[in-house]
């Protein structure tokens, strides 16, 4: 079973991923915990590169093959072997940060950008994506430091990754579940549960 959560930087991703990592222990199942980009030897040196150069600037073709090429690794040597030993596969992110990032953000075709990463994982999909939405202003809020990407894009970038991911959300609600990411992290937990009790094996 596989689970991807979504969402601008600074919407609590990593919280989310902890605590219902816990939950699904708990009920019994094997769990593996994994991002993107960087969860592999490869996707490790894409990060760096990805993360060094996204200031200094990088074509945005190639910063979205980078991404793709971190996500084809990362779906054939972590997230497909997982599954298939029936574990429950929880990814930080995954194929719609791309679509919202390098497509929405930039100025690529969203659906360019889904078609490469179709290729990439061979059309591997989650069962349930949880986007967990928030206004890039109240993001920023929530930090005393916020975090890099929140202020080395400008606000109009952070709107329009927020509006792809949401347009994706609003394309095929049976695979999605959207949460108001300005809740208090236990409430945003709960709502997920709540979802998740009723698809997990
Ligand atoms: O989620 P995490 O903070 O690890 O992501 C690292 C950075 O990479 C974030 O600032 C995010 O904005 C950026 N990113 C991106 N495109 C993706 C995935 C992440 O620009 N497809």
């Amino acid at each position: 079973f596989f689970i991807a959560l979504e969402g601008g930087d600074g919407a609590g991703k990593s919280t989310q991923v902890e605590a219902l990592a816990q939950w699904i222990r708990d009920k019994g199942h094997d769990v593996v915990v994994t991002r993107e980009p960087g969860a592999t030897s490869i996707g490790q040196r894409l990060r760096s590169i990805l993360l060094d150069v996204s200031s200094e600037g990088i074509s945005h073709r190639a910063e979205a093959l980078l991404y793709a090429a971190d996500r084809a690794e990362h779906v054939d040597s972590v997230v497909r072997p997982a599954l298939e030993r029936g574990a429950v596969v929880i990814s930080d992110r995954y194929i719609d940060s791309s679509v919202a990032y390098q497509g929405a953000g930039r100025d690529l075709s969203p659906t360019e950008v889904a078609r490469i990463s179709r290729w990439a994982t061979d059309g591997l999909v989650p069962h349930l994506t949880v986007l967990l939405d928030i206004a890039p202003d109240a993001a920023r809020e929530r930090f005393t430091e916020a975090p890099d990407r929140l202020e080395s894009e400008p606000a109009e970038f952070h709107e329009r990754v927020r509006s792809g991911f949401l347009a994706l959300a609003a394309a095929d609600p049976a695979r999605y579940l959207v949460v108001d990411a300005g809740q208090e992290p236990e409430a945003i937990t709960t709502v997920a549960r709540h979802r998740l009790d009723q698809m997990l094996p």
